[in-house]
């Protein structure tokens, strides 16, 4: 049942910048019931009538903590990192990091891009829709995805990480509130 779910995932609206579900930091999931599993569906269903490569639940509307990505591996020849985590935890590098700055965008504030500095790599552990241990690591794009998404579940977009200067600016050209 939870299975035929999962293959008939429906792509619903994208939540946009200032909708307060964004805003705030999302809830642990304590219930892996057929629940989840269709929002898991619906959630890649979302992120490819969006195209994009990866999507928190909560920009579709829901305050769980679960995010899904399918991110082209940065060495350019290996398959894309598909995945689903629930209740991530972000490991960063130890200090001194090496950071990579680079035009980053988000769905929530569609058809923009800002600079965005983030770490060259990145681990985020957690589990799947079962319950069962995940853990992805990654460099380039996919380091950024796992840092952009699990920013969104504690309610950070990333415009917020720019100066208030450039995130009216994204803001505005977006068609989006910026006060
Ligand atoms: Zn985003």
């Amino acid at each position: 049942m939870s299975e035929r779910a999962v293959g008939a995932g429906i792509a619903r609206d994208i939540t946009l910048y200032g909708t307060p579900v964004l805003h705030r930091p999302t809830a642990p999931v304590t219930d892996f019931g057929p629940e989840l599993h269709q929002l898991v569906a619906d959630m890649f269903a979302s992120m490819y009538a969006a195209n994009g490569v990866g999507l928190a639940a909560n920009q579709i509307g829901v305050g769980l903590r679960v995010f899904v990505m399918d991110c082209p591996d940065p060495a350019g020849d290996g398959p894309n990192v598909v995945a689903h985590v629930v209740n991530p935890v972000l490991e960063l590098p130890a200090p001194p990091r090496e950071l990579e700055v680079s035009g980053e965008g988000c769905l929530s504030v569609p058809g923009q891009r800002g600079d965005m500095a983030r770490t060259v790599t990145a681990v985020v552990t957690g589990v799947d829709m079962h319950g069962a241990p995940v853990r992805i690591e990654g460099a380039g794009l996919v380091a950024r995805c796992l840092q952009h998404e699990s920013d969104h579940l504690d309610g950070t977009v990333y415009v917020d990480r720019l100066t208030a200067k450039e995130r009216k600016k994204i803001l505005s050209a977006a068609g989006l509130p910026s006060s």
